[in-house]
Protein backbone atom coordinates (compact mmCIF):
# COMPACT_ATOMS: atom_id res chain seq x y z
CA UNK A 1 0.00 0.00 0.00
CA UNK A 2 2.57 2.26 0.77
CA UNK A 3 4.69 1.51 -1.82
CA UNK A 4 2.29 1.93 -4.42
CA UNK A 5 0.93 5.43 -3.04
CA UNK A 6 4.38 6.48 -2.92
CA UNK A 7 4.92 5.38 -6.50
CA UNK A 8 1.64 7.37 -7.27
CA UNK A 9 2.97 10.62 -5.43
CA UNK A 10 6.60 10.15 -7.26
CA UNK A 11 5.09 10.28 -10.45
CA UNK A 12 2.14 13.00 -10.29
CA UNK A 13 4.46 15.60 -8.40
CA UNK A 14 7.49 14.19 -10.02
CA UNK A 15 9.32 13.48 -7.25
CA UNK A 16 12.92 11.93 -7.21
CA UNK A 17 13.81 8.92 -5.35
CA UNK A 18 15.57 11.31 -3.17
CA UNK A 19 12.94 13.83 -2.39
CA UNK A 20 10.55 10.29 -1.29
CA UNK A 21 13.62 9.47 0.97
CA UNK A 22 14.02 13.07 2.52
CA UNK A 23 10.21 13.37 3.15
CA UNK A 24 10.95 10.05 4.92
CA UNK A 25 13.71 11.80 7.19
CA UNK A 26 11.64 15.00 7.23
CA UNK A 27 9.11 13.00 8.93
CA UNK A 28 11.78 11.39 11.42
CA UNK A 29 13.28 15.05 12.32
CA UNK A 30 10.19 16.13 13.24
CA UNK A 31 9.34 13.97 15.46
CA UNK A 32 12.59 14.47 17.09
CA UNK A 33 12.76 18.10 16.96
CA UNK A 34 8.91 17.57 19.24
CA UNK A 35 10.29 15.10 21.20
CA UNK A 36 11.77 15.65 25.32
CA UNK A 37 13.19 12.26 25.10
CA UNK A 38 16.38 12.15 27.34
CA UNK A 39 15.63 15.87 28.61
CA UNK A 40 14.86 16.25 32.60
CA UNK A 41 13.31 18.83 33.49
CA UNK A 42 12.55 20.96 37.04
CA UNK A 43 9.48 22.51 37.80
CA UNK A 44 8.68 24.34 40.84
CA UNK A 45 4.76 24.36 41.92
CA UNK A 46 3.80 21.17 40.29
CA UNK A 47 1.86 19.24 42.35
CA UNK A 48 -1.67 20.58 41.09
CA UNK A 49 -2.61 23.07 38.35
CA UNK A 50 -0.45 24.88 35.78
CA UNK A 51 2.72 23.47 36.94
CA UNK A 52 0.91 20.32 37.46
CA UNK A 53 -0.38 19.87 34.08
CA UNK A 54 3.34 21.11 32.28
CA UNK A 55 5.02 18.34 34.34
CA UNK A 56 2.63 15.32 32.91
CA UNK A 57 2.50 17.12 29.62
CA UNK A 58 6.49 17.28 29.43
CA UNK A 59 6.61 13.51 30.60
CA UNK A 60 4.12 12.47 28.29
CA UNK A 61 6.46 13.88 25.57
CA UNK A 62 9.50 12.19 27.00
CA UNK A 63 11.18 14.15 29.82
CA UNK A 64 11.65 12.73 33.14
CA UNK A 65 10.40 15.43 35.51
CA UNK A 66 10.97 16.32 38.52
CA UNK A 67 7.93 18.12 40.60
CA UNK A 68 8.17 20.20 43.90
CA UNK A 69 5.86 22.20 46.19
CA UNK A 70 6.08 22.85 49.65
CA UNK A 71 3.86 19.84 51.06
CA UNK A 72 5.27 16.50 50.68
CA UNK A 73 2.20 14.87 50.78
CA UNK A 74 1.28 17.24 47.93
CA UNK A 75 4.33 15.90 46.16
CA UNK A 76 3.49 12.16 47.50
CA UNK A 77 -0.13 12.48 45.40
CA UNK A 78 1.13 14.52 42.70
CA UNK A 79 3.78 11.34 41.98
CA UNK A 80 1.41 8.88 42.45
CA UNK A 81 -1.14 10.17 40.03
CA UNK A 82 2.27 10.70 37.38
CA UNK A 83 3.17 7.39 38.00
CA UNK A 84 0.15 5.31 37.96
CA UNK A 85 0.03 6.76 34.20
CA UNK A 86 3.76 5.01 33.54
CA UNK A 87 5.28 8.72 33.36
CA UNK A 88 9.08 9.09 34.48
CA UNK A 89 8.96 11.22 37.44
CA UNK A 90 10.62 12.20 40.77
CA UNK A 91 9.91 14.92 43.19
CA UNK A 92 10.78 16.82 46.05
CA UNK A 93 9.73 19.15 49.10
CA UNK A 94 10.28 22.84 47.77
CA UNK A 95 9.39 26.09 48.69
CA UNK A 96 10.51 28.05 45.89
CA UNK A 97 11.22 31.22 47.96
CA UNK A 98 13.63 29.68 50.71
CA UNK A 99 17.31 29.69 49.19
CA UNK A 100 18.14 25.83 50.89
CA UNK A 101 15.18 24.52 49.54
CA UNK A 102 16.15 25.81 45.82
CA UNK A 103 19.81 24.92 46.57
CA UNK A 104 19.05 21.09 47.68
CA UNK A 105 16.10 20.67 44.24
CA UNK A 106 18.64 21.65 41.82
CA UNK A 107 22.02 19.99 43.41
CA UNK A 108 20.09 17.20 44.35
CA UNK A 109 18.59 16.40 40.45
CA UNK A 110 22.11 17.42 39.01
CA UNK A 111 23.86 15.04 41.14
CA UNK A 112 21.20 12.28 39.96
CA UNK A 113 20.60 13.20 36.20
CA UNK A 114 24.53 14.75 35.89
CA UNK A 115 22.27 18.11 35.35
CA UNK A 116 18.94 19.10 33.50
CA UNK A 117 17.70 20.97 30.01
CA UNK A 118 14.02 22.04 31.60
CA UNK A 119 13.49 24.73 34.34
CA UNK A 120 10.76 25.92 34.48
CA UNK A 121 9.74 28.74 37.57
CA UNK A 122 6.37 28.25 38.06
CA UNK A 123 5.81 29.46 41.94
CA UNK A 124 4.20 33.00 42.25
CA UNK A 125 2.13 34.20 45.71
CA UNK A 126 -0.81 36.51 45.45
CA UNK A 127 -1.36 36.95 49.24
CA UNK A 128 -4.84 38.82 48.02
CA UNK A 129 -2.83 41.98 47.23
CA UNK A 130 -5.52 44.40 46.58
CA UNK A 131 -5.57 47.74 45.43
CA UNK A 132 -1.79 48.90 44.91
CA UNK A 133 -2.18 51.97 47.13
CA UNK A 134 -3.14 49.33 49.79
CA UNK A 135 -0.19 47.28 50.15
CA UNK A 136 1.58 47.12 52.49
CA UNK A 137 6.06 46.87 53.04
CA UNK A 138 5.40 43.28 54.30
CA UNK A 139 3.03 42.27 51.28
CA UNK A 140 4.73 43.96 48.63
CA UNK A 141 8.48 41.77 50.14
CA UNK A 142 6.16 38.98 50.11
CA UNK A 143 5.07 39.26 46.52
CA UNK A 144 8.44 40.18 45.02
CA UNK A 145 10.61 37.84 46.90
CA UNK A 146 8.72 34.73 45.75
CA UNK A 147 7.53 36.04 42.69
CA UNK A 148 10.48 38.09 40.96
CA UNK A 149 13.28 37.49 42.90
CA UNK A 150 13.20 33.57 43.63
CA UNK A 151 12.52 33.22 40.27
CA UNK A 152 15.64 34.94 39.32
CA UNK A 153 17.81 33.02 41.48
CA UNK A 154 16.34 29.69 40.82
CA UNK A 155 17.18 30.42 37.27
CA UNK A 156 20.51 31.96 38.13
CA UNK A 157 21.44 28.96 40.28
CA UNK A 158 20.24 26.33 38.19
CA UNK A 159 22.50 27.77 35.16
CA UNK A 160 25.94 25.85 35.97
CA UNK A 161 23.47 22.63 36.02
CA UNK A 162 22.35 23.28 32.51
CA UNK A 163 24.93 24.96 30.61
CA UNK A 164 26.93 22.19 29.90
CA UNK A 165 23.68 19.81 28.61
CA UNK A 166 24.01 22.41 25.51
CA UNK A 167 19.83 22.44 25.05
CA UNK A 168 18.91 24.84 27.93
CA UNK A 169 15.57 26.02 28.09
CA UNK A 170 14.23 28.35 31.20
CA UNK A 171 10.52 29.54 31.40
CA UNK A 172 9.10 31.51 33.54
CA UNK A 173 5.37 32.07 34.33
CA UNK A 174 4.28 35.18 34.17
CA UNK A 175 0.40 36.48 33.41
CA UNK A 176 -2.12 38.48 31.23
CA UNK A 177 -1.67 40.23 34.43
CA UNK A 178 1.67 41.73 33.58
CA UNK A 179 0.71 43.24 30.33
CA UNK A 180 -2.49 44.84 31.97
CA UNK A 181 -1.58 45.43 35.88
CA UNK A 182 -4.82 47.84 35.91
CA UNK A 183 -7.01 45.04 34.22
CA UNK A 184 -7.98 43.66 37.59
CA UNK A 185 -7.47 46.81 39.59
CA UNK A 186 -9.31 45.86 42.60
CA UNK A 187 -7.46 42.39 43.26
CA UNK A 188 -4.47 42.36 41.60
CA UNK A 189 -2.23 45.25 42.56
CA UNK A 190 1.59 44.93 43.38
CA UNK A 191 1.04 40.59 42.68
CA UNK A 192 0.42 41.92 38.41
CA UNK A 193 3.59 44.11 38.85
CA UNK A 194 5.41 41.63 40.10
CA UNK A 195 4.48 39.86 36.98
CA UNK A 196 5.17 42.97 34.78
CA UNK A 197 8.73 42.29 36.35
CA UNK A 198 9.01 38.74 34.60
CA UNK A 199 8.39 40.24 31.71
CA UNK A 200 11.33 42.46 31.44
CA UNK A 201 13.20 39.83 33.26
CA UNK A 202 12.63 37.42 30.37
CA UNK A 203 14.38 40.01 27.60
CA UNK A 204 17.29 40.66 29.91
CA UNK A 205 18.03 36.96 30.80
CA UNK A 206 17.72 35.82 27.18
CA UNK A 207 19.96 38.81 26.28
CA UNK A 208 22.78 38.18 28.06
CA UNK A 209 22.45 34.27 27.87
CA UNK A 210 21.86 33.51 24.44
CA UNK A 211 25.91 33.44 23.36
CA UNK A 212 26.10 30.62 26.28
CA UNK A 213 23.29 28.90 24.06
CA UNK A 214 20.44 28.91 27.07
CA UNK A 215 16.64 30.18 25.69
CA UNK A 216 15.17 32.14 28.40
CA UNK A 217 11.40 32.64 27.56
CA UNK A 218 7.94 33.21 29.71
CA UNK A 219 4.04 32.21 29.47
CA UNK A 220 1.55 34.71 30.23
CA UNK A 221 -1.15 32.95 31.17
CA UNK A 222 -4.66 34.51 31.17
CA UNK A 223 -7.52 33.39 33.69
CA UNK A 224 -6.78 29.54 34.27
CA UNK A 225 -9.24 27.60 36.50
CA UNK A 226 -6.94 26.65 39.55
CA UNK A 227 -6.85 27.32 42.91
CA UNK A 228 -4.65 30.18 42.74
CA UNK A 229 -7.06 31.38 40.40
CA UNK A 230 -10.32 30.78 41.86
CA UNK A 231 -9.45 34.20 43.90
CA UNK A 232 -10.05 35.90 40.69
CA UNK A 233 -12.84 34.09 39.11
CA UNK A 234 -14.09 33.84 42.00
CA UNK A 235 -14.70 37.53 42.57
CA UNK A 236 -18.03 38.89 41.39
CA UNK A 237 -16.43 41.33 38.66
CA UNK A 238 -14.96 39.19 37.15
CA UNK A 239 -17.10 37.82 34.58
CA UNK A 240 -18.29 41.46 33.35
CA UNK A 241 -13.99 41.62 33.01
CA UNK A 242 -13.77 38.60 30.95
CA UNK A 243 -17.60 39.01 29.16
CA UNK A 244 -15.61 42.65 27.81
CA UNK A 245 -12.18 41.67 27.07
CA UNK A 246 -11.89 37.99 26.30
CA UNK A 247 -12.69 36.50 22.66
CA UNK A 248 -13.16 33.21 23.66
CA UNK A 249 -15.39 34.19 26.36
CA UNK A 250 -14.22 31.88 28.81
CA UNK A 251 -11.82 30.89 31.11
CA UNK A 252 -8.74 28.53 30.55
CA UNK A 253 -7.87 24.97 31.64
CA UNK A 254 -4.01 24.10 33.30
CA UNK A 255 -3.45 21.59 30.30
CA UNK A 256 -4.26 25.02 27.94
CA UNK A 257 -0.49 25.98 28.89
CA UNK A 258 1.13 22.70 29.06
CA UNK A 259 1.37 22.19 25.41
CA UNK A 260 3.12 25.45 24.95
CA UNK A 261 5.74 24.77 27.91
CA UNK A 262 6.28 21.40 26.08
CA UNK A 263 6.97 23.24 22.84
CA UNK A 264 9.72 25.96 24.80
CA UNK A 265 11.17 23.19 26.07
CA UNK A 266 11.78 21.79 22.75
CA UNK A 267 13.87 21.83 19.52
CA UNK A 268 10.95 22.65 17.78
CA UNK A 269 11.14 26.45 19.75
CA UNK A 270 15.33 26.32 19.26
CA UNK A 271 14.81 29.66 17.51
CA UNK A 272 12.82 31.12 19.90
CA UNK A 273 14.49 33.33 22.97
CA UNK A 274 13.12 36.46 25.24
CA UNK A 275 9.67 35.75 24.37
CA UNK A 276 6.92 36.45 26.50
CA UNK A 277 3.95 34.24 25.21
CA UNK A 278 0.64 35.14 26.04
CA UNK A 279 -2.17 32.28 26.07
CA UNK A 280 -5.71 33.86 27.34
CA UNK A 281 -8.17 33.39 24.94
CA UNK A 282 -7.16 36.45 22.92
CA UNK A 283 -7.47 39.26 25.92
CA UNK A 284 -4.98 41.93 24.08
CA UNK A 285 -1.72 41.87 25.27
CA UNK A 286 0.21 44.84 24.38
CA UNK A 287 0.91 47.75 26.90
P1 LIG B 1 -2.31 26.51 41.91
O1 LIG B 1 -3.24 25.71 41.10
O2 LIG B 1 -2.84 27.15 43.12
O3 LIG B 1 -1.07 25.56 42.23
C1 LIG B 1 -0.23 25.94 43.17
C2 LIG B 1 0.92 24.93 43.21
O4 LIG B 1 2.01 25.66 43.69
C3 LIG B 1 0.68 23.81 44.16
O5 LIG B 1 1.39 22.68 43.68
C4 LIG B 1 1.31 24.32 45.47
O6 LIG B 1 1.65 23.21 46.27
C5 LIG B 1 2.51 25.07 44.89
N1 LIG B 1 3.06 26.22 45.61
C6 LIG B 1 2.43 27.29 46.07
N2 LIG B 1 3.29 28.17 46.61
C7 LIG B 1 4.52 27.63 46.46
C8 LIG B 1 5.85 28.04 46.80
N3 LIG B 1 6.08 29.20 47.43
N4 LIG B 1 6.87 27.24 46.49
C9 LIG B 1 6.67 26.06 45.87
N5 LIG B 1 5.44 25.60 45.53
C10 LIG B 1 4.38 26.38 45.82
O7 LIG B 1 -1.63 27.72 41.04
P2 LIG B 1 -1.70 28.01 39.47
O8 LIG B 1 -2.93 28.78 39.17
O9 LIG B 1 -1.44 26.77 38.73
O10 LIG B 1 -0.50 29.06 39.30
C11 LIG B 1 0.75 28.67 38.81
C12 LIG B 1 1.44 29.88 38.20
O11 LIG B 1 0.63 30.42 37.15
C13 LIG B 1 1.73 31.04 39.15
O12 LIG B 1 2.97 31.59 38.83
C14 LIG B 1 0.64 32.04 38.82
O13 LIG B 1 1.02 33.37 39.12
C15 LIG B 1 0.50 31.82 37.34
N6 LIG B 1 -0.77 32.28 36.78
C16 LIG B 1 -1.93 31.71 37.16
C17 LIG B 1 -3.12 32.18 36.61
C18 LIG B 1 -4.45 31.58 36.96
O14 LIG B 1 -5.48 32.19 36.57
N7 LIG B 1 -4.53 30.46 37.64
C19 LIG B 1 -3.11 33.22 35.68
C20 LIG B 1 -1.89 33.78 35.33
C21 LIG B 1 -0.71 33.30 35.87
P3 LIG B 1 1.99 23.36 47.85
O15 LIG B 1 0.77 23.93 48.50
O16 LIG B 1 2.33 21.96 48.29
O17 LIG B 1 3.19 24.27 47.91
Amino acid sequence: MLKSTTHVLTRRFLLSNQDVRQIGTAAEVARQRRSLKDRVAVITASTDGIGFAMAQRLAVDGAHVVISSRHQKNVDEALAKLKSEGLSVSGMVCHAGVKEDRTRLLEKTAAEFGGFDILISNAAVNPDSGRLMKCTEEVWDKIFDTNVKSSFFLAKEALPHMEKRGKASIIFISSIGGYLPNCGVEFMGAYALSKTALLGLTKLMAMELGPRGIRVNCICPGLIETRFGDVITGDKRTPKIMRDNCPMQRNGRPEEMAGLASFLASDDSSYITGENIVAAGGIQSSF
